[in-house]
């Protein structure tokens, strides 16, 4: 049996497929049909594994989970991220998940099962969403920011909402701070307020990031400094819904 993992989130589509040891992803924008995102995820991974008519077992999450019509089960995205983490990095106790438009803390136990959490869902200060609004703000993408910052510059950011964050980063430049020095502070913004979220919370001894935002070191050094402790991110950090959901539906057989 084949189990196939789909991860629809508010950016990115993920997909990871599981044949014995083989293991194959994907990764499209999930763009304006998540349906749609979901079957040209399966139709991919199928082909890169060169299967056909195998009979395959779905599992779907993130939030475009519910549209897609495919699936065997749907399972919500702390539930995948914990499994995933289990898998890649055994031991850790604490997952910090920053994607497009949610941030989350989960505590989990050894076996990979959900002990509380704690999201942020409301606001798109501390997502992804904050990054991609504000680097356009500066005529970049998000995939630069790690490379153009510069932290021993770092601008003070007192904007906690997108928006007048975006006019502020206006004014900075219009200021002469360079834009490595804004990006610098935008990092600590993002690591500041998740940090207190997950503090909220109670963090444990060992902590993991994922999301497509574990990508940008920045927010990683951030997230380490204001947590106080080192943060672990797995190889394949923006696809650990996506091959928890996989593990879950390699479990159903
Ligand atoms: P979702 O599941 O909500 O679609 P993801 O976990 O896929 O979210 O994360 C998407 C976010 O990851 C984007 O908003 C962006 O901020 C960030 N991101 C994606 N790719 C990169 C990259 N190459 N470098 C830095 N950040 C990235």
């Amino acid at each position: 049996m084949i189990a196939v993992g789909l991860d629809i989130g508010s950016v990115a589509a993920k997909g990871v497929l599981l044949n014995g040891q083989e293991r194959y992803t994907a990764l499209i924008p999930t763009g304006w049909s998540p349906r749609d995102a979901g079957e040209t995820l399966v139709t991919s991974l199928m082909a890169q594994a060169r299967l056909s008519d195998s009979e395959v077992r779905v599992v779907a999450t993130g939030y475009g989970r519910v549209s897609y019509q495919g699936a065997n089960k749907t399972v919500t995205q702390i539930s995948c991220h914990a499994r995933g983490v289990a898998a890649l990095l055994p031991g850790i106790d604490t997952i910090v998940d920053i994607g497009g438009q949610d941030s989350k803390v989960t505590l989990i136990n050894g076996r990979g099962k959900v002990v509380d959490f704690i999201m942020n869902d409301k606001c798109a200060a501390g997502t992804g969403r904050f990054l991609q609004v504000t680097a356009a703000a500066l005529g970049i993408d998000v995939d630069e920011l790690t490379a153009v910052e510069d932290p021993l510059q770092e601008a003070g950011i007192s904007s906690m909402c997108t928006v007048f964050a975006e006019s502020e980063i206006i004014g900075l430049l219009a200021a002469g701070i360079s834009k490595g020095g804004i990006i610098a502070g935008l990092h600590r913004s993002v690591g500041k307020r998740v940090a207190a979220m997950a503090k909220r919370l109670g963090i444990g001894q060992q902590v993991a990031f994922t999301g497509g935002v574990a990508l940008n070191h920045g927010i990683r050094r951030t997230l380490a400094e204001e947590l106080g402790c080192p943060v672990h991110v797995p190889e394949l950090c923006q696809f650990t819904g996506a091959l928890g959901a996989a593990l879950l539906a390699a479990d159903m057989q």
